[in-house]
C-alpha cells in the first residue's frame, strides 16, 4: 500500500464503509454525511479557538479528510479527478486582498 496514493486512501476508506456496511444502515445517506462534515468542521475550529495543538488540528483535520472521501464514494464522484479540474480552474482566478486577506475568486457581482 502507498501512503501517499489517493487510490490507496480511497480504498482504505471504502474497506472501513464495507466493515460497518454503511451502505445498508444510513452511513452513506448525503444529508447525514453533510452533518458529519460540519460536526468535524466545527471541531477543526474549535482547535483554532481555543489553541489546541497541532496533532489535534492534524487528527480533526484527517476526520474531515476521511469522511470527505468517503462522501465521494458515497455520492459516487470521482473526487480525484474534481479536485485536479478544479484546482486548474481556481488557478486561472485572480487573487485580491479584502479586509486585509488574500481572497483567490471569479469576484462575480464586485466591483473592480
Ligand atoms: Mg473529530
Amino acid at each position: 500500500m502507498n501512503k501517499n496514493s489517493y487510490k490507496s486512501m480511497l480504498e482504505a476508506i471504502q474497506a472501513f464503509h464495507d466493515k460497518h456496511d454503511f451502505k445498508n444502515n444510513g452511513g452513506e445517506d448525503l444529508a447525514y454525511r453533510v452533518a458529519l462534515m460540519a460536526e468535524e468542521l466545527g471541531e477543526i475550529s474549535a482547535c483554532v479557538t481555543k489553541g489546541k495543538s497541532k496533532k489535534d488540528l492534524a487528527e480533526e483535520s484527517a476526520d474531515l479528510l476521511i469522511l470527505l472521501m468517503g462522501t465521494a464514494i458515497s455520492a459516487d464522484f470521482d473526487l480525484n479527478e474534481a479536485f485536479w479540474q478544479k484546482l486548474e480552474k481556481i488557478n486561472q482566478r485572480k487573487s485580491k486582498i479584502v479586509n486585509g486577506k488574500i481572497r483567490v475568486s471569479e469576484f462575480r457581482g464586485v466591483e473592480k
